[in-house]
């Protein structure tokens, strides 16, 4: 299984460090927002970066990257149709990330609605999929629509059940407060509140989650259960949704929360 360790930055961002297989002090970074909290890793862990992943434009992602940069001669791989500093591979749907001498392999799936062109890298039974996906949630639609990113979350969706899902912040117990509001009966977001809540206390890192316990507990992608459906038509007043208008509903209704 695929190493990963994180720095924190800001509040709730999560910059991830993918270990190279080949030699695990070589790390990837994704989205490292912040230069600084970065550096004190690698320095402190005795770390070399080798490479950056981008998944979306948004400052508290990419804001690290020309200072990163400045100092090291490193690939960087970020969307193809959005303005990633540094950027030197850009990539889009089915782009093969190949990085041989690390012992790493990823492929790029085009994840639009929270930006335009936001993308994630999946491999070695891992996807990072930026703001697209949080756990028991979903990114805000800042340049997409709702039905965009009822296509995205479907594309995460489809991978194998035992993938773990690497977001860009630490989001699971707020999301989890709108899911059981949302669907209180859920018994997997019940336990999975209680555990995370006991992890909170101890400012514990929640994820990764897998994308078998999100389709349990993501109210996001359980838009077409009974439940959500019946919980929409009581807060809205209207029914007969379809999957998209059902998924806008969710969304503006998390939105006011
Ligand atoms: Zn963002």
């Amino acid at each position: 299984m695929l190493k990963v360790s994180f720095a924190r930055a800001f509040r709730d961002n999560y910059i991830w460090l993918i270990h190279a297989p080949a030699d695990s002090r070589k790390v990837v970074a994704v989205d490292p927002g912040d230069a600084k909290p970065l550096e004190k890793k690698l320095a402190d862990s005795s770390l070399e970066l080798v490479a950056i992943f981008a998944t979306h434009h948004h400052l508290d992602h990419v804001g690290g990257i020309a200072a990163l940069c400045a100092a090291r001669e490193i690939p960087v791989f970020g969307p193809a149709t959005e303005t990633v500093p540094s950027c030197t591979h850009p990539v889009g749907q089915g782009d093969d990330i190949e990085l041989a001498e690390l012992g790493l392999a990823f492929r790029v799936l085009d994840i639009p609605a929270h930006t335009a062109g936001h993308i994630a890298f999946t491999g070695h039974g891992a996807v990072f999929c930026g703001d697209t996906l949080f756990s028991a949630g979903c990114g805000r639609l800042f340049e997409g629509t709702a039905a965009q990113m009822v296509t995205s979350l479907s594309l995460l969706a489809e991978l194998d059940e035992a993938t773990q899902v690497y977001c860009g912040h630490e989001y699971t117990a707020d999301n989890l407060r709108f899911a059981l509001h949302v669907d209180p009966q859920n018994q997997d977001a019940v336990e999975y509140q209680a555990q995370c809540r006991a992890m909170m206390t101890e400012r514990q890192c929640t994820l990764p989650s897998t994308i078998a316990l999100e389709k349990r507990v993501n109210p996001f992608l359980r838009c077409d259960s009974p439940a959500v459906r019946a919980a929409l038509e009581r807060h809205t007043g209207k029914s007969g949704f379809g999957t998209i208008e059902a998924f806008a509903e969710l969304r503006a209704w998390k939105d006011t929360f």
